[in-house]
């Protein structure tokens, strides 16, 4: 029995566990998954400052203060930032005081430079001013103990900041997959060779390679063999040393196909080959030890769409991201979707926003083989098995995608 699309990822999914945790430098975890909660060890802002350059004040000995009857308060002296201002401050006094210095104790508000005139010795105050103006309170942006970062989230700028606040020189994460790609196929030639008549660059090693980067794994062996079976043999031995092994091309039932037999000589265990998917029927999922081997058709666009459904999640996965996929969202169709298949079909489409609306329209040429799809679409239509015709103005499951278009 033909594995259905959910079917096939569920089984995936139930599959895959996420590695090992361990920790990195702070500096070298962009991209990285946390494997721990982060929760904040002390509140931010850390300690009361001022949000102002000014003056620190006691709000009640300007309450009576206008144009018309000016305050005179002495200057105690200068908090600049990095000071630790704890020289008490008191009624008829005050102190000048840095964005980010930390608020005397006797103080409970900051008049803005601006707002002064220096005189002498003293400040003239023309205003009065309420409390806690001007200042940052100690916990009021993050409180302590705040579950700030869940596990699961991808380490970006924003949590580096974070985790630079809170102290984590080194960083709990899981660690990412080593992948291997190998494609396969006697036609293929290297990117700085010239195609022979019946000859074609070999394109795909390059691509899952990129989109294996795009999630910030480890690239473990790259490389590109003949339909030789003592070769492919050899080469999938060695591709199997990483936690993912992407096998392009010979997947099929082709007589020169020999991924698969070679596969289960070498120990593979097959969870599923074939599902009811387009572009991409032969995908094979399989598993060696803690190896896991994803066997993708050679056919570009299929390969890049099952990476998409099936190996990016995955990867993520194992990183121990929570979110494996960019969210799906409704679309508009433009035109038409008048044949459907027995097959899930994940279309190559062009995904735009009309006043604030997304609409979505596929390519009309939507070959398994096609590499000009993959540059002209920017998302993936989703059309279910044997679903009926959709009309212009049907809604739509879409998948963005992250590729610029023209
Ligand atoms: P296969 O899955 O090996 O039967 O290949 C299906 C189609 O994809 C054939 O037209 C191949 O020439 C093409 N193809 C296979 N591998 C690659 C590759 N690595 N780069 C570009 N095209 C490929
Ligand atoms: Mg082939």
């Amino acid at each position: 029995m033909m594995l259905n699309y959910e079917d096939a990822r569920a089984l995936v999914f139930q599959n895959v566990k996420p590695l090992e945790k361990y920790t990195r430098p702070l500096t070298e975890s962009q991209g990285l998954a946390l494997s721990e909660d982060i929760s904040a060890p002390h509140g931010m802002p850390s300690f009361d400052n001022s949000a102002v350059d000014g003056y620190a004040v006691q709000a009640a000995d300007l309450a009576e203060a206008s144009t018309g009857n000016p305050v005179l308060l002495k200057i105690l002296g200068y908090i600049s930032a990095g000071d630790s201002g704890e020289e008490q401050m008191c009624s008829g006094q005050c102190v000048q005081i840095a964005t980010g210095a930390p608020l005397p104790p006797g103080a409970n508000t900051v008049v803005m430079v601006e707002d002064i005139e220096v005189e002498g010795s003293h400040v003239r105050f023309t205003q009065s001013i309420p409390e806690k103006e001007n200042v940052r309170y100690q916990g009021e942006d993050i409180s302590e103990g705040d579950a700030i970062i869940p596990a699961g989230t991808v380490i970006g700028p924003a949590q580096i900041a974070t985790l630079a606040t809170f102290g984590y020189s080194q960083v709990p994460v899981h660690r990412v997959p080593k992948v291997s790609i190998v494609s396969t196929g006697s036609e293929l030639v290297d990117v700085v060779g010239q195609p022979q008549a019946g000859q074609i660059r070999e394109s795909n090693r390059f691509m899952l390679a990129g989109m294996v980067k795009q999630e910030s794994c480890e690239l473990l062996k790259i490389s590109m063999v003949p339909d030789l079976p003592q070769v492919l043999k050899e080469e999938f031995e060695e591709a199997l040393q990483a936690d993912v092994t992407l096998i392009s091309g010979g997947m099929s039932v082709g007589d020169k196909d020999f991924a698969r037999p070679i596969l289960k000589e070498l120990g593979v265990e097959e969870i599923f080959w074939k599902i009811k998917f387009k572009p991409g029927k032969p995908l094979f999922f399989g598993r060696r030890g803690k190896t896991w081997i994803f066997g993708l058709p050679g056919n570009p666009a299929s390969s890049y769409v099952l990476f998409e459904e099936f190996v990016r999640p995955v990867l993520r996965k194992m990183m121990g991201r929570r979110i494996l996929e960019e969210s799906m969202v409704k679309a508009i169709l433009d035109v038409p979707i008048t044949k459907t298949y027995k097959r899930q079909h994940f279309m190559r489409g062009v995904l735009h926003v009309v006043n604030g609306e997304f609409r979505v329209r596929p390519l009309t040429f939507q070959g398994s083989h096609s590499i000009g799809s993959m540059v002209r679409s920017n998302a993936l239509i989703r059309v279910e098995a044997d679903s009926q015709a959709l009309p212009a103005g049907s809604k739509v499951s879409v998948r963005p995608l992250r590729n610029e278009i023209a």
